[in-house]
């Protein structure tokens, strides 16, 4: 007898902690856990902003990203994870510019660019962490040694190489062109930095005068724009204004005259079925003015003002000047009418302001020779999405890829490696700062203020990341990468262009699949805000009900691709999941302790398997191979759903309850079933700790510990490794389909038997009698006898099993094929008593028969009202049924 116990209740705050600690001293996330032979298997993290705070987004790519992670170490890959944090642009510097404004009273022009760069440095380093220590709560197994910053050292060179590489091939080019402008910010911002809201506003008529006599009416909803328009343009096939087309009309208030053009791009039945063309602040004016080479008039200063294009409206404000503009044409008799109208606003998702499509000379890459590899590479299956959905999306994104802004008015990020020449006016582009310029060697070069888009390093992520340009040995062994996981909301900006920029700079594909999560939304499937009030902060999740049960939750609650409704009830049920883990746990450790093997000699060996065992191993192989095909198709949710099912159901519900009989006969049976039960607690840790990592690690610690303190050889776990995260992902253990079925058939007739002592309400501690006529599988039952009689609590000694026997008086039935049990009713209930009771029950409801029976064959039906009387019908109809049900119970009785 071994002296092993554990704790009463599982206290996950006490154990996540120490084990992460444990786990990383060990070095365990490490690759190099594996052999230096083993296949590698690695996943760049999506970098997390560093001024990001943990949301539900977070937690649910760490639970998936970590369980890829450890079912690959499992499986015996050298497993990769690499972490890094991503220096986020804009965040960054507008975080650390409200800081200084707070605590300083100056803004970031007054510092200087080279301070204000320095003192964001020094918030990265003090506050930079945060994140990542935040993920190493969700239990985040990833390589820290190998961590990486957007904008450390290793990363601004390839960042660099990688733009002088584009710009030499001509696909980085600097243009005149329509970018999203943010006016307060005074900078660029991407598409994804933009949220279109719905907001009612107006259509604006007017009259639009043509040169030489006439007026062609056209709408607008934002009329300060008139003053930029180059063009008008019809329908070549609108007969209404065939005799305009090739004159001038003249721009109201300014006088301007502009051209009246065709293009099949315009809407008839749209409006007036004439459309102005602005191609300084609408993209698809933009793109009219391109077809037919108009002239581009920017009306507006980069802080919003109206330029000086604008004529007499130059410096007011945009909105003011849509006010006045619209007034002083009126006066002039141009208007015709407004009407309300929703429209589609661009606001900053930073300050919510209202962004201007704005003509401004910045840095693009031309991305279609990429975007062509790209597609090669999904079209021809080498890499693959899931779900398979949005390879649709993917093309179609790619086929009309637009040329890429890559320049930002910002100063924190990479700068652009561009400097130009004040002598000769040539540009300088090159990976290293140069001294003078390449061209005529003037040394009064200048470098370009603009820094690059965040998403131009983080495409570059999965190589960089690993050390390139440079050929590392981590590069060599750990590049391309295996699964890219990240939110279907960012295929597009982040996924997309890391296979461009694979393609272009390391020839290969960077990963070969692409797995895409969808939101977490609150339990009613609302999008979680501030504003609504229903943002779940994962951190209070994990301190109430611990990270696994948050993990468990978050993994099982979807499928790829889908939003998910994060409810609470489940993640505090999961966190039952973890405790009934502990207590099966305990139970097993509790018995190995109690086990005497001082009484009399016993051979394990000679202690066949019951049927009962051969059922739960049968099963525990369908789990596993289960389990196989559903990780191979990514489909972990179902996965989690499995192993969870047949631990709680079938383990601890059937398995263990009998266990407790097996274990009670005698000492090879006990030392057999003990075997068994650690044998299959094992094996189910195993499949579940990529999905709840602490506690599946805390109780196979505790398990191990048992086993080895007991001293039996029957319980050798030499093979063991140190710990779980390093373990064996199982083998199926056998195949016993016929026990199972045999089994299966048993835990069936317990099922009926307990539910027909759940209805007459049997005390739990009363035994019944029952005869059971099995037909050819009697004999195979009788051998369950004890099995059958401890789980359905029956009177062994009133228990006959037979191949065919008489039903015995009032007695209720079970039948299951052609096996039927009949339980004798005087042991379910005082049968007198319970006769009495059903028979004054009919007669009350044959009174109410008689008389609903009565006032439906009367006048009533005629004079009442159609639904008084449809009510009263039903109500009969409902004690007739009654009138059945009583009668065929009170028929058992007899
Ligand atoms: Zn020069």
């Amino acid at each position: 007898m071994s002296g092993f116990e554990m704790l009463k209740a599982y206290d996950f705050s006490a154990v996540e902690e120490r084990i992460y600690e444990w786990w990383e001293e060990n070095g365990w996330f490490k690759p190099e856990v594996q052999p230096s032979t083993a296949k590698p298997y690695v996943i760049s993290i999506p970098p997390a902003n560093v001024t990001g705070e943990l949301h539900q987004g977070h937690a649910l790519f760490v639970a998936l990203e970590d369980l890829m992670i450890r079912h690959a170490r499992m499986n015996g890959r050298a497993a990769l994870w690499v972490p890094g944090t991503d220096h986020a642009g804009i965040a960054t510097q507008l975080q650390v510019e409200r800081q200084i404004k707070q605590e300083e009273g100056i803004g970031r022009e007054e510092l200087g660019r080279e301070e204000f760069v320095r003192r964001t440095w020094a918030w990265k380093n003090k506050y930079g962490s945060y994140i990542t220590q935040q993920l190493r709560r969700l239990g985040a197994s990833c390589d820290w040694d190998r961590e990486r910053f957007t904008l450390d050292n290793g990363l601004s060179v390839a960042v660099r190489e990688a733009f002088v590489r584009l710009f030499r091939l001509g696909l980085i080019y600097q243009a005149e062109y329509l970018v999203n402008w943010s006016p307060g910010l005074q900078t660029a911002v991407s598409d994804l930095e933009v949220t279109y809201s719905e907001e009612p506003g107006q259509l604006y008529f007017f009259n639009y005068p043509v040169v030489g006599g006439g007026q062609i009416p056209v709408a607008t909803t934002r009329p300060e724009t008139i003053l930029g328009d180059t063009a008008l343009a019809v329908h070549p096939d609108d007969e209404r204004y065939r005799e305009y087309v090739g004159k001038m009309a003249q721009v109201p208030a300014i006088g301007r005259h502009i051209p009246i053009i065709t293009d099949d791009y315009v809407d008839m039945n749209f409006g007036t079925g004439a459309l102005k063309v602005t191609p300084g602040h609408d993209p698809d004016d933009f793109d009219i003015g391109r077809r037919h080479n108009l002239e581009i008039v920017n009306i507006m200063n980069k802080d919003g003002t109206m330029s000086s294009a604008a004529g007499i409206y130059e410096g007011s404000d945009r909105f003011e000047c849509r006010e006045q503009l619209w007034r002083d044409m009126t006066e002039a008799g141009l208007t015709i009418k407004t009407e309300p109208y929703l429209v589609n606003v661009p606001r900053s998702q930073r300050g919510g302001e209202i962004i201007e499509p704005l003509v401004s000379k910045q840095w693009f890459v031309n991305a279609e020779p990429m975007a062509k590899m790209a597609l090669a590479a999904v079209s021809s299956g080498r890499i693959k999405i899931v779900p398979e959905r949005f390879t649709k999306v993917w093309e179609n994104w790619l086929e009309n890829i637009r040329p890429w802004c890559i320049s930002r008015q910002l100063w924190w990020g990479h700068r652009i490696p561009v400097w130009y020449c004040n002598y000769c006016g040539s540009l300088t582009v090159a990976a290293q700062d140069p001294e003078h310029c390449q061209h005529c060697y003037g040394e009064d070069i200048l470098q370009d203020p603009d820094v690059l888009d965040t998403w131009f390093s983080s495409a570059l992520w999965p190589f960089s990341a690993l050390g390139w340009p440079e050929v590392t040995p981590d590069l060599i062994r750990y590049y391309p990468t295996d699964v890219l996981e990240t939110g279907y909301d960012i295929l597009f900006f982040w996924v997309a262009r890391m296979v461009m920029a694979a393609a272009m700079f390391t020839n290969d594909i960077p990963f070969h699949t692409v797995y895409l999560h969808g939101l977490v939304r609150d339990e009613k499937g609302r999008k979680m805000s501030k504003s609504t009030g229903n943002v779940v902060d994962p951190i209070e999740i994990m301190e109430k009900f611990g990270t696994d049960a948050l993990r468990f939750t978050l993994l099982t609650g979807g499928t790829p691709g889908n939003d998910l409704n994060l409810s609470l009830d489940k993640v505090a049920s999961n966190r039952n999941f973890s405790n009934k883990i502990w207590n099966i746990t305990r139970f097993i450790v509790q018995n190995i302790a109690e086990f005497e093997d001082d009484e009399a000699p016993y051979s394990i060996e000679s202690m066949p398997h019951t049927v009962a065992d051969k059922w739960i191993l049968n099963g525990l192989s369908a789990l596993t191979e289960n389990s196989n095909r559903l990780f191979a198709n990514y489909q972990f949710g179902e996965a989690g759903r499995q192993i969870h099912d047949f631990l709680w159901n079938d383990f601890a519900d059937w398995y263990v309850e009998l266990a407790k009989i097996q274990i009670k006969q005698d000492q090879g049976a006990a030392a057999r079933t003990l075997q068994l039960l650690v044998q299959v607690l094992d094996h189910c840790l195993r499949l579940l700790h990529p999905f709840i990592p602490f506690v599946t690690e805390e109780t196979w610690q505790q398990l191990k510990e048992a086993c080895q303190s007991s001293g039996y050889s029957w319980l050798d776990t030499s093979r063991w490794p140190e710990a779980l995260i390093i373990a064996e992902w199982p083998e199926p253990v056998g195949k016993y389909p016929e026990e199972s079925t045999s089994f299966e058939r048993l835990r069936e007739l317990v099922r009926g038997i307990r539910a027909l002592r759940a209805e007459y309400r049997v005390e739990p501690s009363r035994y019944i009698s029952a005869y059971i006529a099995a037909g050819e599988a009697s004999s195979e039952l009788e051998t369950q006898r004890n099995v059958l009689a401890f789980l359905a609590r029956l009177d062994k000694n009133n228990l006959h099993i037979q191949a065919d026997l008489a039903p015995p008086d009032a007695s209720v039935t079970i039948s299951q094929g052609d096996l039927t049990a009949y339980l004798p009713l005087a042991d379910l209930i005082d049968v007198d008593k319970e006769r009495t009771r059903l028979s004054k029950e009919l007669k009350s409801v044959e009174e109410q028969i008689n008389r609903l029976t009565k006032l439906l064959g009367s006048e009533f039906t005629n004079k009442a009202p159609e639904q008084v009387v449809n009510r009263e019908r039903e109500k009969l109809a409902r004690m007739q049924a009654s009138q059945a049900e009583l009668l065929q119970r009170l028929s058992v009785l007899k």
